[in-house]
């Protein structure tokens, strides 16, 4: 057995590249130091597998900002407003691509599968004619060659996930397109074949989605092809993020090794080889170290588990590598001075996992004995954590226990709270109102970093966020706007500000992780069981809704956004921790009823984008994530009105599940899939509240009234004027307070218009 790896994160210990980055953007570091900046960072995330004793180091997957532009950009597929002309891509270019210029916007960005790495989409316009502008793999060998002597194995996206990955072209020209790119990535392989590179390692976690067979007949054409192309390439095919779909036709390619995900597989992978085999000619990348997750490793567990392989692979076969690229974690757990130790004793991030790589595939060749010791400290870190009081809260399980008697469903149904609510709120045809979030002004977060600094005092800083709540309390009433928000000052981060509230929570100091482009996360770690200890929101809403006889919306993120935007422990499902997510925010929930705040908004930004990867477990996913957020909203009176809100995903494919949540208004982002959203409520009939953003929040330009106006037609088409509601499409704490007074006074103003319209049409 060797040891592997198949991607390190690019960012540096200390975000050394983000800042390279946007030092570069900003003209403070000229190209040629740029360059020099990024060699030193790619050298040493290479150094630093090559220490630890990874026998299979990848090179190339090192990137500039991202390895979908880095293919876009090598194949010359620049969109034409870019005004490229061919030759190799300038950095000017690579960037405008990425994040647009004067003249030109951006490509647009998605999520790179169900990770929370942002890809830029490649628009294959049917101009298009791909060239090879260059061949960044034969670099990235050779400087990894030459500056420290390594021989390392090129990474490269697949040719089926890139066209797959891509829009801009109809169904009809998939084929085509493959046709047009078969050869590029032939060159591509010859050139490295040439290079006297052994092994290349292709990423096709498309295959890990779910395909027809008529896709799998391009699977297998482009790698009949590839393989003719280059005989002495040993081709590595990898998948990841799920169990590989149509496993015997998907081993029986013409490659040299099979790389499978058996962290994030159920099971499946491993269930296939022991009931089809393994081809006996090929390599076994067994991905068997999360690279997702930020666990140690069951170290005795891994062992058993390439022995069962080894039932079917031969040793000198298996490669010992992560699940996946290492992208997804943070850099290394040294740096963390903060954590309790029995919780930092527990992690493992990236260099850590290239250290048990090393280890198993050690324990592999040797057996268990060789790699005792480690086994052994490995096994007292998980335990402790285990043991830990965090992890022993009676009164979470006991909950979890009987779950059953928890009430997941409201006492009224939908047109008696409808009823209670009109009663007590008195709400005008087409209610107006905001999404949470007012601008977070320099001088907002000054305030937090004097206050979190020590220079500031408690009050002092409730004092000021008091008077921004004023400020705002008062802008909404000269608005005229009839639902209010407190405005979140008090918060930097949605998951954040609830997470450092509730217990079963952690933040590390240093654990970045990539998003998109210079962009990196910093998620929460829950570790615990997760509960309520005090309540969380209840003073700056109690306060809001002091100052004014409007209704104040309660806001808080959903149980599902917080479990999905978080490093979440690996001794319990995603389902189970959700639950207790859901049975904590309940507190905070009837905390603020009980404090006469009538309105609750439950934020579930993410509820999509927990959705499985093969769609046979779509169901189950969407089962629980509901319950969950019904678990947290469904004490309430049936005059209290309970909100929620999403954005920036499709949401056709899960109305029903939408719908289920059951909560009596909804929010919902439009302005980048307005038709499409709007066509789905022709087909399924939604019967509460709805709002569907009538503008852009994230573009600085003011939306006039007839413009909004227009947007509030469309949606009246279909959705009846008593249901709906007019807001922004996302909270307002990107914007500028100028432009946000001004977007809305236009929306109040489209919103007195549409009223004069559909009053006479309800009358
Ligand atoms: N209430 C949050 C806000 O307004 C919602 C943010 C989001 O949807 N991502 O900022
Ligand atoms: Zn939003």
């Amino acid at each position: 057995m060797k040891s592997s790896n198949l991607g390190y994160p690019r960012i540096g210990r200390d975000r050394e590249w983000k800042k390279a980055l946007e030092a570069f953007w900003a003209g403070k570091l000229d190209e040629a130091a740029f360059h020099h900046e990024l060699k030193g960072i790619r050298l040493g995330n290479l150094k630093a597998q090559q220490e630890r004793g990874i026998e299979i180091i990848p090179v190339g997957d090192f990137s500039y900002y991202d390895q979908i532009l880095d293919l876009t950009a090598m194949f010359g597929l620049v969109p034409a407003r870019f005004g490229y002309k061919g030759g190799p891509v300038s950095l000017e270019t690579y960037y405008a691509i990425a994040r647009g210029n004067k003249d030109a916007a951006a490509s647009s960005m998605t999520k790179w599968f169900n990770t929370n790495y942002h890809y830029i989409v490649p628009e294959l316009e049917s101009s298009l004619q791909p060239q090879l502008t260059g061949n960044r793999l034969v670099e990235a060998y050779r400087e990894a060659k030459q500056e420290l002597g390594i021989e390392g194995r090129p990474v490269l996206v697949g040719l089926y996930t890139y066209v797959k990955l891509s829009r801009g072209y109809a169904a009809s020209e998939l084929e085509g397109w493959i046709n047009k790119l078969l050869p590029l990535y032939a060159q591509v392989l010859s050139e490295l074949q040439a290079e006297g590179v052994q092994s290349v390692q292709i990423d096709e976690p498309i295959l890990s989605t779910t395909l027809s067979a008529e896709e799998l007949g391009h699977v297998e054409r482009i790698y009949a092809e590839l393989a003719k192309a280059v005989p002495n390439v040993k081709l590595f095919l990898q998948t990841y993020f799920e169990s590989v779909d149509h496993y015997e036709a998907v081993v029986a390619l013409p490659v040299a090794g099979i790389g499978l995900d058996f962290v994030h597989d159920g099971g499946r992978n491993l269930a296939a080889i022991e009931q089809f085999g393994f081809p006996q000619d090929k390599l076994l990348g067994a991905g068997i170290i999360d690279g997702r997750g930020i666990w140690k490793a069951d170290l005795q567990a891994k062992l058993e588990l390439l022995e069962r392989l080894a039932g079917h692979v031969a040793k000198d076969r298996i490669l010992v590598q992560p699940s996946s690229s290492l992208l997804h974690v943070p850099v290394s757990t040294a740096s963390e001075q903060k954590l309790e130790p029995v919780l930092c004793e527990a992690l493992a991030f990236a260099d850590e996992k290239l250290v048990e790589l090393v280890l198993l595939a050690k324990g592999g060749n040797e057996g268990a004995a060789a790699i005792a010791a480690e086994l052994e400290a490995a096994a007292s870190s998980r335990s402790q954590l285990a043991q830990s009081a965090s992890r022993d809260r009676k009164q979470v399980h006991e909950r979890i226990a009987q779950l059953q008697a928890q009430p997941s469903a409201r006492k009224g149904n939908v047109e008696q709270r409808k009823q209670a609510q009109q009663a007590r709120w008195q709400l005008p045809l087409l209610p107006t109102t905001t999404i949470g979030s007012f601008p977070q002004t320099p001088e907002v977060r000054r305030a937090r970093l004097k206050w979190r600094k020590g220079e500031w005092t408690q009050e002092q800083y409730e004092a000021f966020i008091n008077e921004e709540i004023k400020g705002w309390i008062e802008q909404q009433e000269q608005l005229g706007i009839d639902v209010f928000v407190h405005g979140e000052f008090e918060r930097t981060d949605m998951v954040e500000f609830f997470g450092e509230k509730l217990a079963g929570f952690a933040f590390t100091s240093y654990g970045w992780v990539q998003s998109y482009g210079s962009r990196c996360v910093k998620p929460p770690i829950i570790y615990g069981d997760v509960a309520f200890t005090a309540p969380m929101t209840v003073t700056e809403t109690v306060y809001a809704q002091s100052l004014t006889q409007k209704p104040v919306k309660g806001m808080l993120t959903g149980p599902i956004t917080i479990l999905n935007w978080s490093f979440v422990r690996d001794d319990k499902s995603r389902e189970e921790v959700a639950y207790q997510i859901a049975l904590a925010l309940r507190e905070e929930v009837e905390a603020l009823e009980a404090a006469g705040i009538g309105m609750i908004q439950v934020d579930e930004p993410a509820l999509r984008e927990g959705l499985p990867l093969k769609r046979e477990q779509w169901a189950a996913y969407l089962h629980w994530a509901v319950l969950a957020f019904r678990l947290s909203t469904s004490t309430v009176a049936d005059e209290t009105q309970i909100h929620t809100h999403m954005c920036y995903s499709e949401f056709n494919d899960i109305i029903e599940s939408i719908s289920a949540l059951d909560a009596d208004v909804i929010s919902i982002e439009t302005s980048r899939s307005h038709g499409e959203l709007i066509k789905s409520f022709e087909d399924y009939t939604y019967d509460k509240g709805i709002g569907l953003g009538v503008y852009d929040i994230h573009s600085p330009r003011l939306p006039s009234v007839e413009e909004i106006g227009t947007m509030i037609d469309r949606a009246l088409r279909v959705l009846d004027p008593a249901q709906f509601w007019i807001n922004p499409d996302c909270g307002l704490k990107t914007r500028k307070s100028e432009e946000t007074v001004a977007a809305l006074r236009n929306m109040v103003a489209a919103t007195e218009k549409a009223r004069e319209k559909y009053a006479v049409a309800q009358a």
